[in-house]
């Protein structure tokens, strides 16, 4: 059982940990950009909303992300596993609602997982990243080649760049995390949650931070 969020800049390698998380700790993958990119694929009604937003690189309103997130963690495999919250929570208010769903639930946090990278990184690693259609799977043209270009390694779908990943977009989202979502941080030091990880270091060594903090 394991409660946690993953909090930090567009690009501090959230998605990457997510993977290498979900897969020691058997916990839901919860990633609200997954689930508005999924919507917007499949043409439903939050997706028309939720599509401007993004590609704007502002975020979508509190109300269409909260209940939505409030639906899945009241799922079976939430209450026997836990969780592991990606690019949610993202305002004071969205953090507020989840310590009420919690509290109401008689569940706590374990831990907020909060990468820091300085914004050169950020935007270098966001400009250059690729996404396998098939899969989901997060490469970089630099940083993480797939062995052919263009080629997803696990599953051999075609990678493609987010729509959001170009460059003028990419430093709006920044900026909009800086405003809107670093609040959080002293909003979770405060709770004694909160443990930062240097998000330039290398995967492996990230991830075997994180392993320390949670525990094995
Ligand atoms: P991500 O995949 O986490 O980078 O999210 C992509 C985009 O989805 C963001 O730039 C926002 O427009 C939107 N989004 C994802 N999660 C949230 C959230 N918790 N609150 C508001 N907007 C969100």
């Amino acid at each position: 059982m394991l409660r946690a969020v993953l909090l930090g800049p567009p690009g501090a390698g959230k998605g990457t940990q997510a993977v290498r998380i979900v897969e020691k700790y058997d916990v839901p993958h919860i990633s609200t950009g997954d689930i508005f990119r999924k919507n917007i694929k499949e043409g439903t009604e939050l997706g028309k909303k939720a599509q401007e937003y993004m590609n704007a690189g502002q975020l979508v309103p509190d109300e269409l992300v909260v209940d939505l997130v409030v639906d899945r963690l009241s799922q079976e495999d939430c209450a026997t596993k836990g969780f592991l919250l990606d690019g949610f929570p993202r305002t004071i208010a969205q953090a507020e609602q989840l310590d009420k769903f919690l509290a109401e639930n008689g569940q706590k946090m374990d831990i907020v997982i909060n990468f820091t990278v300085g914004n050169e990184t950020l935007m270098a690693r966001l400009t250059g990243r690729r996404v396998c259609k098939g899969c989901g799977a997060s490469y970089h043209i630099i940083n993480i080649p797939p062995k052919q270009e263009g080629v997803c390694d696990r599953c051999g779908g075609v990678l493609e760049q987010r729509k959001d990943d170009n460059e003028e977009t990419a430093a709006n989202r920044i900026k909009v995390y800086d405003e809107q979502t670093a609040p959080l941080i002293g909003y979770y030091k405060e709770t004694g949650a909160l443990a930062d990880f240097n998000g330039e270091l290398p995967l492996d060594e990230i991830f075997d931070k994180i392993v320390e903090a949670i525990g094995e």
